[in-house]
């Protein structure tokens, strides 16, 4: 029979520990941590395959669960020496446990938990009793109802709110803490009432139904929209399902000895070796992690360099602090990774609720895999499959100008690095809808919920008045890689008015702000911004990834500047030089128009004398910068029309720098209007129609290559492209006017170069026939933003209308122009590179579309044996990382 409850604590080992995949990542730390000894209250996990059953049943549990969980409650009862629904007076007082969801992977705040549940009118008076604090026993009571009337019973919990808000002004009170066991009585019964009123039934009182119900709730929150969002942004699949903690309650708030707190085993924004997290006196956990009280610091250090004064624990609670320390070197040994920790003191015990690998900036991550490795605690290698490569872009953007003037208008928490300007705008979905429009958009929150989650994703920066460091907005913003100032406290946010007041002054809806996530500093206008710093632990990790891997890196460049950057990022060539974008500058443009509307070869040869010497010039400053490093050139590749005017208003101007009529423009605008111009008349086909492009492209390219040899001594080798290639004829065609405007140029300056002439393989017959195409081409590119578009059936242009509906739907894992559709596309890649090496074993193979820089489609590249990827030059960094990962795996 399959399993599907698993215990731990109090000695029982279900002999799962460790397995994520099975009981969840909570589940699996928990028996974890349960396993080398440490103190954590016992419970049991329902698995993740229960989710997927849950859901084959329409939404029922199979009748074998029951047993199993009344097992796991045994298993409870037994350890903690209390019993589940217990209304005795005497003795230990009734168990009450926590409910909680734990996917394998963590969604922070995605999903539901349900806390204090065992509670009713009876056991609240029995818990009374048996803690000796009435006044903490009611106060359980009441978070019980309202969590479990909004998680479970799925009532609006404003209500519940705004009658715990009017109780406390009723007794003239700010905080819950003020209120006592009589307060919180009253507001039991307040509660009753309102359950009754939206619910139409009295609050459940059986223990057991309270069990199930929230199970159940659990389960359901795997496909609440909050989730799915989040899935769908960290790509991870719907059916893996979420598992049920349920555990024993330890309480934070029985008094001053008991607290809770969140730590970090290092710190997850700097990679600093050193404890970090908060904590608070008498509060349960949600009191820290919600950011409705200011949380303490940790350690004593911490809390000097903030010039705070509530004491740290490491001051406050010496001994608890002494046993939580020791855990923590115990768990990052045990893990050998940072951890992220979560713990509650009650009445001076020290109890671990979970351990999981802590999220972490980009920088951390880097710093602590560095670190870990120079500590011996990984493998170098261990620490470069460590990095997401993707999170390395937070890293390889911009920051603020040192020097730049800021407008300070208030601080905050830094709460995820990086830096961002945009217009402030107050409501989630507004901001998503104004980022739709192309605007960069700062979201402005009081504090954020994970109804948020589609704001903050659209957003460029994330600002909030309330919450820590572990706040919500935080976790999530630091996750995303969005810069994000938490908890500036001087914010007065109406957001309903859309206006923010800060420092005497207004921040209304679409005014600009600037938030640097590194420092808290919230400043009005936009702020100019500097280059990241690339050396460091950066630059140690990317050495060891170098070291590692296999496949070269080149860049997808055109500018000599965009050349430089690629090299600074340690591009080893460029693998895609589009010259069409070298066309369109003022004074080209009109030569290029010039050349489209001649009406014949010589008026046309005429345009290209033109623009001859500009394109050779763009190609000597491109070799120059990338020295003794393969460049591959592309020929013209786009359809001519893209070069015209569109609008009415611009005939005019244009048919007059063109030096034609402005009847003739037209004219030839009109006959050149293609109704599927990406399928149309571009790429080779250009060529073939008008060889003396190519002639002229061929040409620039020798003199440059000729003039840069003879002046730097090291003649450049250049791989001169032909786009959009079908059958071996074309190919072949446009070799010979490559070679002879070779042999031309070599005979009129009596010098020469080496050079390759390939083709890009984008279109599925070009991979079906690479067998031949290769008898002519020395190498092949795939051009798999082109070859996606064909395979597929889907514009590159017109894609973005539907592919998230089919992305939601499962049709295709991601979004398949951002990454390699392995399945369907990459297969069409494995046939070309298996029939081309068998024609020519050595030709050389590369892939420069758009997925040459996305980690997953990388990963396929080294399995097909590509001998290089390229990718834009901020991506360079990120390829070489997945580069060097995906030989890693490789090699298994
Ligand atoms: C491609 O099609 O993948 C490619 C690199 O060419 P372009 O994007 O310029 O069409
Ligand atoms: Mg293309």
């Amino acid at each position: 029979m399959t399993r599907y409850v698993y215990r731990f604590g109090g000695g029982a080992n279900d002999g799962a520990a460790g397995d994520k995949t099975l009981l969840g990542g909570k589940g699996a730390n928990l028996d974890g941590m349960a396993s080398i000894g440490l103190p954590v209250p016992p419970g049991f996990t329902i698995a993740t395959t229960m989710c997927a059953r849950y859901y084959e049943e329409g939404e029922k549990f199979p009748e074998e669960l029951f047993a199993e969980v009344a097992n796991g409650i045994a298993h409870i009862e037994t350890v903690t020496d209390k019993k589940f629904g217990d209304a005795t007076p005497t003795g230990n007082g009734p168990l009450l446990v926590s409910v909680r969801s734990g996917a394998r992977v963590s969604m922070p705040g995605m999903m539901d938990t349900v806390l204090n549940l065992g509670l009713n009118d009876q056991t609240v008076e029995a818990l009374a009793a048996t803690s000796g604090d009435e006044r903490f026993a009611w106060d359980s009571y009441r978070r019980f109802i309202q969590m479990y009337s909004d998680v479970v019973l799925c009532l609006d919990h404003g209500a519940f709110e705004e009658a715990l808000e009017i109780a406390k002004e009723d007794r003239g009170f700010h905080l819950d803490t003020e209120m006592t066991a009589n307060d919180w009585k009253a507001l039991v019964a307040k509660y009753h009432e309102l359950v009754v009123e939206e619910w139409g039934k009295p609050f459940p009182q059986d223990v057991h139904d309270q069990l199930w119900g929230a199970v159940g709730a659990v389960f359901g929150s795997w496909q609440a929209e909050r989730a799915k969002v989040y899935r769908r942004l960290n790509n991870i699949p719907g059916d893996w399902g979420t598992a049920v903690n349920v555990q024993a309650m330890v309480f934070g708030n029985m008094g001053d000895t008991s607290a809770t707190g969140v730590a970090f085993t290092r710190d997850p924004a700097t990679g600093e070796n050193a404890y970090y997290g908060e904590f608070l006196i008498n509060a349960q956990g949600e009191d820290v992690v919600a950011g409705i009280r200011t949380p303490q610091y940790l350690t004593k250090d911490a809390r000097e360099t903030a010039h705070a004064k509530p004491l740290s624990m490491e001051e406050a609670m010496p001994v608890v602090y002494g046993e939580l320390a020791a855990v923590f070197d115990l768990l990052e040994r045990h893990y050998r990774d940072m951890q992220d920790i979560e713990f509650t003191v009650e009445r001076g015990k020290l109890w671990m609720l979970q351990t999981r690998t802590g999220k972490r900036t980009a920088k951390a991550a880097l710093k602590i895999a560095v670190d870990m490795a120079n500590e011996d605690l990984i493998t170098q290698e261990e620490a470069v499959a460590r990095v997401d490569p993707s999170a390395l872009d937070q890293l390889l953007h911009p920051t603020l100008d040192p020097d730049a003037h800021r407008d300070v208008l208030t601080k905050g928490l830094p709460a995820s690095p990086g830096a961002a300007s945009g217009i402030a705008v107050f409501d989630s979905d507004v901001a998503e809808k104004r980022a739709e429009m192309g605007e960069s958009v700062i979201l402005v929150r009081v504090e954020t919920s994970p109804e948020d989650i589609h704001g903050m994703h659209a957003a460029k920066g994330i600002l909030t008045a309330r919450g820590g460091m572990t706040s919500h907005a935080a976790v999530v913003a630091r996750g995303m890689g969005r810069p994000c100032v938490s908890g500036a406290g001087a914010l007065a946010i109406d957001a309903a008015a859309k206006v923010c007041r800060v420092a005497g002054r207004e921040i209304r809806e679409g005014d600009l702000i600037t938030l640097d996530g590194s420092t808290g500093e919230v400043m009005a206008g936009s702020v100019p911004t500097v280059q990241p710093e690339l050396a460091g632990d950066f630059g140690t990790l990317m050495v060891w990834a170098d070291k590692v891997r296999r496949m070269r890196v080149r860049a997808n460049a055109e500018t000599p500047h965009d050349c430089q950057v690629a090299r600074e990022f340690g591009a080893e060539g460029v693998g895609l030089c589009r010259t069409e974008h070298m066309f369109f500058d003022d004074k080209r443009i009109t030569w290029v128009r010039q050349m489209i509307l001649a009406e014949n070869e010589a008026g046309r040869r005429a345009a290209l004398d033109k623009l001859l010497p500009e394109q050779r010039g763009d190609f000597v400053s491109i070799f120059e910068v990338m020295t003794g490093l393969p460049v591959t050139i592309r020929l013209l590749d786009p359809p001519l029309h893209e070069f015209l005017p569109h609008a009415e208003e611009d005939f005019a101007s244009v048919a007059e720098a063109a030096g034609v009529g402005i009847e003739t423009l037209k004219r030839r605008a009109n006959e050149l209007h293609e109704f599927n111009p990406m399928l149309g008349h571009r790429g080779c086909r250009l060529g073939v129609t008008y060889p003396e492009i190519y002639e002229m492209q061929a040409r620039a390219i020798f003199e440059a290559a000729l003039e840069v040899g003879s002046k730097t001594g090291a003649a450049p080798f250049p791989e001169i492209m032909i786009p959009l290639v079908a059958t071996k004829r074309e190919l072949e065609l446009m070799k010979e006017v490559v070679d002879r405007t070779a042999q031309a140029v070599f005979k009129e300056q009596n010098a020469s170069v080496e050079y390759h002439v390939g083709t890009m393989i984008e279109l599925p017959r070009a991979a079906l026939k690479a067998g031949e195409i290769a008898e002519v081409g020395e190498f092949f590119s795939f051009g798999t933003n082109d070859l996606t578009q064909t395979t597929l059936g889907v514009s590159r242009d017109d894609a973005s209308r539907f592919l998230t509906t089919y992305v939601d739907k499962g049709i295709y894992a991601r979004d398949p122009f951002v990454s390699l559709d392995i399945e369907g596309v990459g297969e069409l890649v494995q046939i070309a590179a298996e029939r081309g090496r068998k024609t020519r074993p050595n030709i050389k193979l590369g892939i420069c579309g758009e997925h040459g820089g996305d980690p997953a489609s990388i990963t396929f590249c080294e399995s097909v044996g590509l001998d290089y990827v390229s990718a834009s030059p901020y991506r360079v960094p990120i390829a070489r990382l997945a580069a060097a990962q995906a030989a890693l795996k490789a090699r298994g």
